[in-house]
């Protein structure tokens, strides 16, 4: 049986490993297929490609986790297989990205102005450069400072989202990434839509579907068996191919590689229709 985990995290965003890494602990795991699926960047594509060429026994697929927000409501899209350097995409991707920077700042300063002693500087030294910021990065300098052992401790106690130090990030609307994505050549799937305290209504889904969107996860690690029931019966009403994935993200989660899996032929269908990195030229194992 093929071993698919389409949901993944490097260090090119809050993951805690090289997708060179990734890649090699995923095939280590004995998985056949997995995705890149880093917060709002295709950074690590080209690296997690040319682990997976190497010995050619694990097919990567490059994909990306889209910030989304819909009336107040924080949502996360899965694209696969879409030309990143389409102009639009592209743009909007950027956009996500660089307001990161200046909203953990502002975290990092309400930290600072309650008296915790977590400054810019900590944050900077416990990321790769290049990584795409998120709140596990303020996590991770909190653990190496002594406030937490943990980012779930960090979490809890500092970075959710009701805490007085939260401060949101740039969102698409989730309609309008789908467009793109379909534009770029690439399939849209809904991330985690029930993952506790953040639940999408079935008549989003539904929009979603509507504007192009071809699945949803539907066995997450977030996910309670009663959800899983309750999404997949959704996704067979709505005709959305009902996808499973681990969300892993190196040491930072609990989450390990292929604990949640994607049937073979809900692989192949999702893909199929997938233009956008052949079209660019970046084919990929
Ligand atoms: P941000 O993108 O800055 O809003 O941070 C969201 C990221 O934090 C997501 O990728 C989650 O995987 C991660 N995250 C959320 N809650 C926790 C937690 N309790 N422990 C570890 N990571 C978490
Ligand atoms: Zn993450
Ligand atoms: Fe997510
Ligand atoms: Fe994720």
């Amino acid at each position: 049986m093929m071993r698919i985990d389409l949901h993944t995290h490097s260090w090119a965003s809050d993951g805690t490993e090289s997708p060179t890494d990734l890649v090699a602990a995923a095939r280590a795991a004995g998985v056949d297929v997995v995705a890149l699926t880093d917060h709002d960047t295709a950074a690590g594509w080209d690296e997690a490609k040319a682990e997976a060429q190497r010995d050619g026994r694990i097919v990567l697929v490059p994909g990306v986790e889209i910030s989304c927000r819909r009336e107040g409501t924080s949502l996360h899209l899965l694209g696969y297989r879409f030309d990143p350097d389409h102009p639009a995409l592209a743009e909007e991707l950027r956009r996500l990205r660089n307001d990161r920077v200046p909203r953990a700042q502002a975290i990092v300063r309400r930290m600072s102005a309650a008296g915790l002693p977590l400054t810019w500087e900590d944050v900077k030294a416990c990321m790769v450069p290049e990584a795409v910021l998120g709140r596990p990065h303020l996590a991770d300098a909190m653990i190496e400072k002594g406030m937490v052992g943990s980012r779930e401790e960090a979490f809890a106690r500092y970075l959710h989202r009701n805490s007085p130090y939260y401060v949101a990030h740039r969102a698409l609307d989730p309609a309008v990434a789908v467009g793109l994505l379909r534009a770029a050549g690439g399939v849209a799937v809904l991330a985690h839509p029930a993952r506790r305290g953040a639940v999408v209504s079935d008549q989003l889904v539904a929009e979603l579907r509507d504007a192009g969107m071809a699945g949803m996860e539907v066995d997450h690690p977030d996910h309670d068996p009663a959800a899983r029931d309750r999404l997949r019966a959704l996704a067979s009403d709505l005709s959305l191919l009902p996808t499973g994935s681990s969300d892993y993200h190196g040491t930072g989660k609990v989450n390990r590689l292929a604990e949640g899996t994607t049937d073979p032929e809900v692989y192949e269908a999702l893909l199929a229709p997938a233009t956008g990195s052949e079209a660019a030229g970046r084919e990929v194992a």
